[in-house]
């Protein structure tokens, strides 16, 4: 299915969409029929939906940043930058960073089935230690790390164990978290939120399982079919764990609901 195709399919069951225009900023879509790549970043999300991840990665779909996802990007940059900028003042009182050459946002890959990979980025690595940095709004600072089921620790956490394993010579990793809010107050100081990660096989497994799945799922839409089996028993798995709220703001609930009628007629 090209992207031509895909734009049809969402013509065609647009009747669950208020309009086109609003389609269109759903979405910025990068899609290659050829990509046979993964993403960590998108494939590391506890309890997520397969078809919804499957349907990222093949449409190559991205979701339109707000504000502070925009500035937590730029921030983002501008960390690494400075790390990398001042890297000898940072080491000068510091014996054991003396002999390590940080590497920046270092490319990591690792090979899944029928030729796929899974790819990321670690933001930065000293020796056997990775780093990774993220910028959440109050909300989500607060929220970090503070329970065993925020959301947005488990996906940081996923991920940053995804590299753990890919990278061979890892030995531990660290989250640093920033309140994205501290940096439009120039008085305020900057809190920061360190969390240490240890490698978890078992959590890695999962994530290589979870990849392959949604491997599975891209390549009947490759072959042009709608994974219309995949697509029911997600809304059924969803439905009896009582999570059926992920589909309401699911970018791709009128497949969903389309396959769902079309299988009940
Ligand atoms: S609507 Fe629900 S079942 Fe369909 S892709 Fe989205 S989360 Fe998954």
């Amino acid at each position: 299915m090209n992207r031509e195709d895909f734009r049809q399919m969402m013509k065609v069951i647009n009747n669950y969409l208020k309009s086109e225009e609003e389609l269109e900023s759903f979405y910025e879509i990068n899609f290659d029929p050829d990509k046979k790549t993964i993403p960590v970043t998108t494939i590391a999300t506890p309890s997520s939906c397969k078809v919804q991840l499957a349907f990222k990665v093949y449409f190559g779909a991205k979701f339109q940043s707000n504000e502070k996802m925009l500035l937590g990007t730029k921030l983002h940059e501008g960390l690494i930058e400075i790390i990398k900028n001042h890297w000898e003042e940072i080491t000068e009182n510091t014996s054991k960073l003396e002999n390590i050459n940080p590497e920046f946002e270092k490319p990591l890959e690792y090979s899944l089935e029928n030729g796929w990979t899974l790819v990321g980025r670690a933001d930065m690595v000293l020796g056997d230690e990775i780093y990774e940095f993220k910028f959440k709004d109050t909300k989500g600072y607060d929220k970090f790390d503070s329970s065993d089921s925020d959301f947005g620790t488990q996906v940081a956490v996923e991920q940053l164990n995804a590299y753990l394993h890919i990278y061979d010579d890892a030995k531990i990793g660290f989250i640093w978290t920033f309140n994205i809010d501290d940096f439009g107050n120039p008085g305020k100081h900057k809190q920061m939120k360190p969390k240490v990660v240890y490698k978890n096989e078992k959590m890695f497994e999962e994530t290589i399982q979870k990849a392959n799945i949604v491997i599975s799922i891209i390549e009947k839409l490759k072959n042009g079919k709608l994974p219309e089996n995949d697509i029911l028993q997600e809304r059924l798995r969803l439905k009896k764990a009582k999570k059926l709220w992920m589909c309401k703001s699911c970018h791709f609930l009128a497949i969903c609901k389309y396959v769902e009628k079309k299988n009940m007629l």
